[in-house]
């Protein structure tokens, strides 16, 4: 039985479900999508404005608990799958936000939840900045505080996200995280080369060589980053915003061939086919991952190597559609500049996330000696 509080927390959460699909609805048919280099900044004070960012803090801290009700998650993979539609770039940075507010949730201390959910009320972008620059970012003792030195090198929103969890090494070589202000434009850098794609993204390096911080920047114990199934399960979240990228580029796929005149040739039905059979595979392992990540039935083990294969899954769902779309448009698909262009490369080039090979190799190993958690899913 659910208390009140529950059903009125679901009420709220199914009028938010409608308000941002009315929100897209609106913005598909005014066919406001951000260009390439720019980072969408009208984008993201309009989610801002459509209560999208304040709606993943938890319910204690006036948010709709995006991030931890089950129900929540199946709103917020609608909320990151329409993001990744308008803009991947925007999604990658929604993404990582959502990541924070997850983390903070998970191991900050009470007072430094309440002091970020006051941050996130006046609207700030935060940023989970993990990957490494040269030389890494490593934390000594002094004073009484910390010197930090290093930098990170593909730290997305680099302008406009004003406070990042970071990574950084200590002399013993353990890893802690760290909420860190980055609002010194001194501090920026270009990064390790321009991407092909994602460059909305405003994906760039941070100098924190220097920066001296006190022991309350420190989040949870040594160790927490990495600890599973959060660690790998929000991973799905990423998956949810390829997926929009992947539905966008069905949408211009159909509408080229229509337009063209080419829809009904058999050939290229087969591939639209193709591509609404690679669409709703990907929606249905999003789902499945979501569903494992806020599962309190599953075991850490399962739920990792659900998400694992999730992830890959979709990845080659969106690897596949790109080929059969780049067939079915031919060189029309090349020309630089077309929106089904710069989607493909934004979309291959945010593809690329960190170490697949384990990922699979990891996921597999689970799956030698157990079944599907469908039960419990
Ligand atoms: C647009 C964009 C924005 C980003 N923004 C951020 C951000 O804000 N914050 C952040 O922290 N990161 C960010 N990243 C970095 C991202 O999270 C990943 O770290 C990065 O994309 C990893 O890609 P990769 O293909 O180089 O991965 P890799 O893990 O290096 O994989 C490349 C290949 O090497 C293999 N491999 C991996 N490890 C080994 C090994 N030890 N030995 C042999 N083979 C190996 C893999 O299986 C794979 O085949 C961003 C990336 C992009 C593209």
């Amino acid at each position: 039985m659910r208390t009140s509080d529950e059903k009125t927390s679901l009420k709220d959460l199914s009028r938010f479900r409608a308000d941002i699909k009315t929100f897209f609805d609106k913005w598909k048919a005014a066919s406001c999508i951000p260009g390439e280099n720019v980072f969408p900044i009208e984008f993201l004070k309009a989610l801002r404005e459509v209560g999208a960012l304040e709606a993943l803090l938890s319910q204690d801290e006036g948010g709709l608990d995006l991030c931890r009700l089950p129900e929540g998650g199946l709103v917020l993979l609608t909320l990151l799958r329409r993001t990744g539609y308008v803009s991947l770039s925007l999604g990658r940075c929604l993404e990582g936000h959502v990541n924070v507010v997850r983390l903070v949730e998970l191991y900050g201390t009470a007072e430094q939840r309440c002091a970020f959910a006051l941050r996130l009320r006046g609207g700030i972008l935060a940023g989970i900045w993990v990957t490494d620059g040269v030389p890494p970012v490593t934390i000594r003792q002094e004073n009484g505080g910390y010197r930090l030195a290093g930098s990170k090198g593909f730290a997305s929103g680099i302008r406009q996200v004003s406070l990042a969890l970071i990574t950084a090494t200590t002399s013993q070589g353990h890893s802690i995280m760290l909420l860190v202000p980055t609002t010194e434009a001194d501090r920026r850098r270009p990064g390790p080369g321009a991407l092909m794609g994602m460059q909305a993204s405003g994906t760039g390096a941070y100098d924190f060589t220097d920066v001296m911080i006190s022991p309350d920047h420190i989040l949870g114990s040594s160790g927490d980053y990495l600890r599973q199934p959060e660690f790998s399960a929000g991973a799905w979240r990423g998956s949810a915003v390829a997926l929009g990228g992947m539905d966008r580029l069905i949408d211009l796929f159909r509408q080229e061939l229509v337009e063209r005149g080419r829809a009904e040739n058999l050939h290229q039905l087969c591939r639209i086919g193709e591509a609404l059979i690679l669409q709703k595979t990907a929606a249905m392992w999003v789902e499945q991952a979501a569903k494992a990540a806020y599962s309190t039935r599953m075991s850490s083990e399962e739920v990792v190597a659900t998400v694992n294969l999730a992830r890959l899954a979709v990845e080659r769902a969106a690897l596949e559609l790109i080929t059969l779309v780049q067939r079915g448009l031919g060189l029309s698909a090349f020309v630089k500049g077309k929106a089904v262009e710069l989607v493909m490369r934004d979309l291959m080039t945010y593809l690329r996330q960190p170490a697949p090979d384990e990922t699979l190799t990891d996921a597999a190993r689970w799956f030698v000696n157990h079944d599907w958690p469908e039960e419990s899913l």
